[in-house]
């Protein structure tokens, strides 16, 4: 349930930030996600799909990139990435370290979207070329 409500939460601020453009759809959503966050990538995904039906956001890929745990260690001062996260200690010293610099992001990196007037605006200058290619009114027939 974590996810689902993570999952709502990512697709409102996304609606939000879409709303200045009336009509658009949603192409891509990319997130960042500290693993603290304890995000499971699948089921984020699965929930994804439930909660963007029906909205600008339908069919939208979602995009995760996995930021690891980085510590700053106290007493020699090195930022280290940390793989277990059983207890926090700093690899470099082994000194504990409980400064988590990077680890429990979710933040919503970007997001592409398709505005409502691009297709009717692709189709319209697709009918332009075509035109020039054939002078002299030789479209008018096709
Ligand atoms: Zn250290």
């Amino acid at each position: 349930m974590h996810e689902l409500s993570m999952a709502a939460s990512i697709v409102e601020a996304v609606t939000e930030s879409v709303a200045a453009y009336p009509g658009a759809r949603v192409r891509q959503v990319r997130l960042r996600v500290g693993v603290l966050s304890a995000v499971v990538e699948d089921s984020l995904r699965f929930c994804w799909e439930i909660v963007t039906e029906g909205s600008a956001l339908a069919g939208s890929e979602l995009v995760v990139t996995v930021l690891p745990v980085v510590v700053h260690c106290a007493s020699c001062n090195a930022l280290s990435e940390v793989e277990y996260f059983g207890g926090l200690r700093c690899p470099r010293c082994g000194e504990p370290a409980g400064d988590v610099r990077q680890g429990r992001e979710l933040e919503i990196e970007s997001i592409e979207i398709e505005e409502a007037g691009e297709m009717e605006d692709a189709v319209a200058s697709q009918t332009h070329r075509a035109g020039s290619r054939f002078p002299g009114g030789i479209e008018e027939r096709v």
